[in-house]
């Protein structure tokens, strides 16, 4: 407030703290601009920042930060990953059809599951990683694919250049969820997609305290499309939120090349374990999407599940767990393990579940930063008490 030629209230003082000063002060961190609205020099004069909910600088310097590891022209920080996941939705009309895979996120399944039965448009839910099904799916007109590789929970891949030039040929937008691998170690729109959405709730921020999501654009005019539908509905980040991923962000690379490595060695011992049926991990050769992951994605990722072999308490597995921490999410520099079917997945019925292949022996580990052999310890500790003594002699003697 500039000076005033007569005295205000107390209130008048308090209300007008701070407010409308021009700072130039060069500090390195970028600040925390809380502010949610902005002083006009001018009535006529629109500032480039009226109000937080349309813009704001802390929310602008993550959008920058994060089109620029998305290789983006333009995109919009949002109030969570679901937001932006729904973000590219409003592009569409009823009548449209989206394809999306069939293990995809439980919470987005249930999104799309949901708006389809209003009508808002139509969904398939298919085996992208199937040349069959999809050529059955794009045999009818698609307007929106929605591509998630790895696919959560089973970490599937999906070839996305084949599903692009699949998608181009009938039109359609393609949104990849970029949220397991993170920029650092795949970039969707360089393979052709049009949209990347993330939740920053996982490796983006990395450190577990931050609920949040980005939609990046490969066009300038879809970035302003998408952009003008967060304002308008609402869903843009909270200044404090950008500031933290922001901030999280920065140390990104480091985290999950150092996760990656730990994920490799741990799937590797449990591929090898006879209690283990099957490890689900893009960077073991056995998988069967791992040339594909090796050829459009620039490391395999700190994500892998684990189907336990019969005689496996799964319930008592998790109990036993001292380091990993039984959680949703993933993503954060702590260790994290769930099971989908009652946890990350319970939203989607038992028959998507089952023809997902997500079944209630399924366990899901989201790598973090302790040493690789205190995880390991902590893996096989669990494991012993979920197996009981008589059927480990079982399994010695097989
Ligand atoms: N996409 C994927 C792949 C996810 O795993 C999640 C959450 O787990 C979301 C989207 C939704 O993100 P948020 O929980 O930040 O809304």
């Amino acid at each position: 407030m500039s000076e005033l030629n007569f005295a205000v209230q107390a209130q008048t003082k308090l209300a007008a703290q701070g407010v409308g000063v021009k700072r130039d002060v060069r500090s390195v961190a970028p600040p925390l601009y809380l502010s949610a609205t902005y002083a006009w020099d001018d009535p006529e004069d629109k500032p480039g920042y009226d109000y937080s909910r349309s813009g704001n600088p802390t929310r602008t310097e993550l959008e920058r930060a994060l089109c620029d590891l998305e290789g983006a022209a333009g995109g919009v920080v949002t109030a969570t990953g679901m937001a932006a996941v729904n973000l590219p939705l409003c592009l569409i009309k009823p009548g449209d059809r989206v394809i999306a895979p069939h293990d995809c996120y439980g919470g987005t399944y249930r999104l799309l599951s949901h708006r389809a039965a209003k009508g808002d448009f139509e969904v398939e839910f298919v085996d992208q990683t199937d040349p069959a099904a999809l050529e059955e799916a794009f045999a009818k007109d698609v307007d929106l694919v929605l591509v998630e590789t790895p696919s959560n929970p089973l970490l599937r891949i999906t070839d996305v250049c084949d599903l692009v030039a699949r998608a181009k040929a009938t039109n359609a937008l393609v949104v990849a969820d970029n949220t397991f691998l993170s920029p650092a170690l795949q970039n969707p729109l360089a393979l052709g997609c049009d949209i990347v959405v993330h939740s920053t709730t996982k490796y983006i921020n990395g450190h577990s305290d931050v609920v949040g999501g980005a939609v990046l654009a490969a066009r300038k005019e879809l970035a302003d499309e998408l952009y003008w539908w967060a304002n308008c509905t609402g869903v843009t980040g909270s200044p404090f939120d950008s500031y933290l991923t922001l901030r999280g962000a920065r140390t990104l690379f480091t985290r999950i090349e150092r996760q990656q490595l730990t994920a490799q060695t741990i799937a590797q011992i449990l591929q090898d374990d006879p209690r283990v049926a099957r490890v689900y991990y893009p960077g073991l050769e056995t998988h069967p999407g791992h040339e594909i992951a090796k050829a459009q994605q620039k490391g395999f990722g700190a994500m892998l599940s684990v189907e336990f072999a019969k005689g496996v308490d799964t319930i008592a597995f998790l109990r036993a767990l001292e380091i990993f921490t039984v959680a949703e999410s993933l993503g954060g520099f702590e260790s994290l393990v769930c099971a989908p079917a009652a946890m990350t997945h319970a939203a989607m019925p038992p028959e998507a579940r089952a023809e997902a292949g997500i079944s209630d022996r399924l366990v899901r580990f989201s790598i973090g930063l302790e040493h690789e052999e205190d995880l390991s310890k902590d893996l096989f500790s669990a494991l012993r008490s979920a197996y009981g003594k008589s059927t480990l002699r079982a399994v010695a003697a097989e």
